[in-house]
């Protein structure tokens, strides 16, 4: 009897382009999709935010929920949303999800103090729509959670002892815990017997990274470098312990880049537009930005990009304090971002003592981060870690040579442009590995002594741009593990996926 993967359920806090505060909306807002056009039946679990809940069309009821998880009632709507080729569930608990901004924070930064009851119920109702109770129309054979927010998907599912379906957790950012009061056990549904740290349970707190980490029967992170460094304590967070004795079920598997979204050829947040045939038309974007930010427009001045959440993990200190020495060789910079008031007080000191050449926004701004990742001429992603990263990869299809430490994602997506790249034509960026100011500064002296050289210059451009990175790959890749966790055979899609 067969066994093919056909159903699978996609569960996270995020999707692009309606609710997103970094990669993992990207991710959930594109692999759905590209493991649809492989053939596989997927659709994707999302909590009722407003931003979600309006939009959604061709609306189903499947299911009422009495009062559960601190929320007086509970549905599960069936529908649509607005560029996701792939049917949507969404939970609508009016009390738990619709509020104002951040998904996760409240007006002052802080968590939500009910996320243990807003992402325990998400992974709930995972896990029930996989036992059948929620939508018997459709019953996944394997859930798939993103983050600590569907963590317990994992956890519900492996401490039923009925269920068949299986579970894959996918690690976005380890440093992100999902961490609860024991208390909380009764109201969040979990047995007691769980909370043991052969369980979910860590430094006498609930866990919900660690219940995905624990009770999945596959893990993944977003590239394989980071897979090799979670197991380390320099990357683990602590939880380096579980990810070794899981090691045999860790994989690592690289996000893609959805190229209808992020492509210098045809970006519609773009006023001009270019490619790896037509690089020189990069400088009219170049142009607009600086115009648009107030920067001087000068062709000449080597400008650094950075679109990021300004936290400890991206590194954007150690760029600030390098900066000072560039900006007598004619070097700008261009920042975008928001978070930690600290380094944002830090970004508005450097700009107030060089108007003109650094300019810093702090929002979060799509069009912006689209207009500068196409305009400038590096893009710096100098994290301390870094799971994956998307902005290098959407740097290296708009010709803005990234700027990377050798960490994570970054390392496996960046070639160096070292003496021995340059000459086979390979490199694509500019990569550090001690993660001082020191080795910040010469790669980015390596990259304007580079970026002096034009048509050296112009034939990296040429190679970056030409990477591909495509969700196709990691698709397959996502649909060959679904296929080994469920000991299925795989032949059937996979026609369909050199087509994708
Ligand atoms: P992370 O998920 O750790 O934030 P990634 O590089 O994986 O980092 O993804 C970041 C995503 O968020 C990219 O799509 C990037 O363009 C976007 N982004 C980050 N900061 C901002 C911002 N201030 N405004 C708009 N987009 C942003």
């Amino acid at each position: 009897m067969s066994t093919l993967p056909h159903r699978i359920l996609q569960v996270g806090a995020e999707v692009y382009p309606l609710v997103k505060t970094g990669g993992l909306g990207d991710v959930l807002g594109a692999l759905p999709s590209a493991l649809a056009r492989l053939g596989l039946d997927v659709r994707l679990l999302l909590p009722g935010y407003p931003a979600l809940r309006k939009p959604l069309t061709g609306v189903r009821s499947v299911c009422r929920l009495g009062p559960a998880f601190g929320a007086a009632s509970v549905q599960v709507l069936l529908g649509r949303l607005p560029g996701l080729e792939v049917p949507v569930y969404l939970i609508e608990a009016p009390s738990l999800y619709e509020r104002p901004g951040n998904p996760y924070l409240d007006g002052s930064g802080e968590g939500w103090a009910d996320n243990p009851q807003r992402f325990g119920l998400l992974g709930w109702v995972a896990a029930y729509l996989a036992l059948g109770d929620i939508d018997p129309a459709w019953r996944p054979q394997l859930v798939h959670g993103h983050d600590w927010h569907a963590g317990l998907a994992s956890a519900f599912l492996a401490l039923h002892p009925s269920t068949r379906c299986r579970s894959v957790f996918t690690v976005h950012n380890l440093a992100f815990h999902g961490l609860f009061p024991q208390a909380l056990m009764p109201t969040l549904q979990l047995p007691e017997s769980s909370f043991v740290s052969d369980g979910l349970e860590f430094h006498g707190e609930g866990s919900m990274i660690k219940a995905g980490l624990h009770y999945a029967d596959a893990i993944t992170t977003v590239s394989p470098s980071y897979a090799r460094e979670i197991q380390t304590p320099a990357f683990g967070c602590g939880l380096e312990g579980v990810i070794t004795q899981r090691r045999a079920q860790l994989h690592g598997i690289l996000n893609g880049v959805d190229y209808a979204v992020w492509n210098s050829a045809t970006d519609p947040r773009l006023e001009t537009h270019f490619d790896a045939r037509h690089p020189e038309r990069k400088a009219a974007a170049k142009a607009a930005l600086q115009r648009q930010l107030g920067l001087r427009v000068d062709p000449g001045a080597m400008l650094i990009g950075v679109v990021s959440r300004l936290t400890p993990q991206k590194g954007i200190d150690l760029l600030l304090e390098v900066l000072p020495a560039l900006l007598n060789d004619n070097v700008q910079l261009a920042l975008l971002g928001s978070g930690d008031a600290d380094l944002e007080a830090a970004c508005r000191a450097l700009a107030v003592v060089a108007p003109g050449q650094i300019v810093a926004r702090f929002d979060y701004d799509e069009t912006l981060a689209h207009r500068i990742i196409a305009g400038v001429d590096v893009i710096a992603v100098p994290s301390r870690f870094e799971p994956c990263g998307l902005t290098q990869l959407y740097g290296l299809r708009y010709g803005s040579l990234p700027l990377v430490h050798r960490v994570g994602g970054l390392a496996d997506t960046v070639v160096d442009a070292d003496d021995k790249a340059l000459a086979a034509d390979t490199a694509t960026g500019f990569v550090f590995d001690a993660l001082t100011t020191t080795a910040l500064e010469q790669a980015a002296q390596r990259a304007l002594a580079l970026y002096r050289q034009p048509d050296r210059w112009r034939q990296m451009m040429r190679r970056a741009m030409t990477q591909d990175f495509s969700w196709g790959g990691a698709a397959v890749a996502y649909a060959d593990l679904y296929c080994r966790v469920l000991a299925a055979e795989p032949e059937r899609w996979r026609p369909a996926a050199s087509a994708a």
